[in-house]
Formats: C-alpha cells, sequence, structure tokens
C-alpha cells in the first residue's frame, strides 16, 4: 500500500516549488498533473516515473474529479509514492480537500504539502503587496467563476480583493462590486501567467471594466483595492512609507 502526496507546485516558476515537494516529486512513482502545473517541474521526476495528464482548465475537468480520486486510490495500491500535483496550493480552489476525504475514507495514507499559492505570489510577484499598513488590512480570496453564485456585497468592504478564476466573468464582476458599494475609481490589476516569462499585467479601474473591459487572458489573477493603485501610481510614497515604518 502506497502512499499519496497532494503537493502544491506553486504559481509556475519551478524555483517557487518548496524543497519538500522537490524531495517528494524525485522520488515519486506516479504523479497526476493539472493544467496549471509548468511542465518543467515534471523534470525534476526519475525517468520511470509514470506521469499523468489530468487536467482541468478554468474549474472545467477534462478527468471529471471522481475518476481522478479513483485512479489516485488504484494508484495507491500497486505505488509506493503516488503524488497529485496541483497549481499553486492543494487546498485553495483546487479540490484538494475532496481527494483528501476520499482516499482517507478509503484507508489510504494521504499527506498534504502546500504550495506558494498564486492568490497572493500573483500580486505580489508584481509589486502589489495584498495588505499595506495604512491602505489595508484585510483581504479576501473569492472565485469569479459564474457559477458559483458569490454575493458580492459580503465583499463590498474587504480593503483588498482577490479573485481567481475570474477573467470571463470580468465585467459582471467589476458591475456587482460597484452595485455593491465600492467606488467605481477603485483600480484593479489582472496579472496573467505570473512568475512566468509570459507574466503580462493590465490595469484598469471597476468603472472601466464595468463599461468597456481590457483584454485579459486567462489565467489570471484579479486584485481590487488601493493596493493596485499605491504600487502603481505611487512608488516614491510607497518607498518613502518603508522607510518610515
Ligand atoms: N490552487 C491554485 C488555484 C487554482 S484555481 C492556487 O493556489 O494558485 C485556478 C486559478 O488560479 C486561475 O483561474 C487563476 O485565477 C489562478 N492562477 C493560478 N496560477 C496562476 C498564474 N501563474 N498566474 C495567474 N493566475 C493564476
Amino acid at each position: 500500500m502506497g502512499k499519496v502526496y497532494l503537493v502544491g507546485a506553486g504559481p509556475g516558476d519551478p524555483e517557487l516549488l518548496t524543497l519538500k515537494a522537490h524531495r517528494i516529486l524525485k522520488e515519486a512513482d506516479v504523479v497526476l498533473y493539472d493544467a496549471l502545473i509548468n511542465r518543467e517541474i515534471l523534470r525534476f521526476t526519475k525517468p520511470d516515473c509514470l506521469k499523468i495528464y489530468v487536467g482541468k482548465r478554468d474549474g472545467e475537468h477534462s478527468l471529471p474529479q471522481e475518476e481522478i480520486n479513483e485512479l489516485l486510490y488504484r494508484f495507491s495500491r500497486s505505488y509506493k509514492i503516488v503524488v497529485r500535483l496541483k497549481g499553486g496550493d492543494p487546498f485553495v480552489f483546487g479540490r484538494g480537500g475532496e481527494e483528501l476525504l476520499y482516499l482517507r475514507e478509503k484507508g489510504v495514507e494521504v499527506e498534504v504539502v502546500p504550495g506558494i499559492t498564486s492568490a497572493v505570489a500573483a500580486p505580489s510577484s508584481t509589486s502589489i503587496p495584498v495588505t499595506h499598513r495604512g491602505i489595508a488590512s484585510s483581504f479576501a480570496v473569492v472565485t469569479g467563476h459564474p457559477n458559483r453564485g458569490i454575493n458580492w456585497e459580503n465583499f463590498a468592504k474587504v480593503d483588498t480583493l482577490v479573485i481567481l478564476m475570474g477573467v470571463k466573468n470580468r465585467r459582471e464582476i467589476a458591475k456587482e462590486l460597484i452595485r455593491a458599494g465600492r467606488d467605481p475609481n477603485e483600480p484593479v490589476a489582472f496579472i496573467e501567467k505570473a512568475t512566468t516569462p509570459e507574466q503580462r499585467e493590465v490595469f484598469t479601474t471597476l468603472r472601466e471594466l464595468a463599461q468597456n473591459p481590457p483584454e485579459v487572458n486567462p489565467p489570471a489573477v484579479m486584485v481590487v483595492g488601493e493596493v493596485v493603485e499605491i504600487t502603481y501610481f505611487n512608488k516614491d510614497l510607497i518607498f518613502q512609507q518603508d522607510k518610515l515604518y
């Protein structure tokens, strides 16, 4: 009987993999990986390691979750080290919890290896602090997927909003946030393919986004809040503040 590791692969840059994830990948007999995984990371595996793509994109599954669960279970019967490799952290919109419960119920040993989530790494990599003294003392991470029935009013007063899977629905999200009471002038950033060589940033405001949304390509993290502005339009101010604190 083998062990299953639910491993976070980080946001993209292989150097943002944890040492623990790296070690376990080197030892793995089987790796089941997602669409958002940087394929370079798979090079850390042994030559005879079985690598299986169970890709998901934008919350849609190319393999149903039940089948992934079953595959993990079956592999745990015949291999010693089974790795379920997920983008970012396995428990941030990664359905890692479902896999954990399924496997534990069947008596399989499971260990979770946390990863750097894109929710924080994407803004951070582009110099947007999700919290900043005097400007933002809270942040929330929300799914922007249209079918999740998010009540945006709940997020009207959170200082910094980090929205994953929100590209397709970006215009509607902006409208909802304005309706919920957020300032239409609030700045918004999209960080595409964060921490990879193709990283690209798009800056706008809630009003602009609601009226005439700029082009954005997934995967991207959307950040709403004043912290976007302090970084991009007042670099000197940040510098002075950092000195003060
Ligand atoms: N478990 C992952 C999130 C999975 S949900 C994590 O912790 O990061 C998938 C969403 O994550 C995408 O729609 C996008 O919003 C975001 N995402 C993941 N990797 C990204 C990257 N490198 N750049 C920008 N967004 C990313």
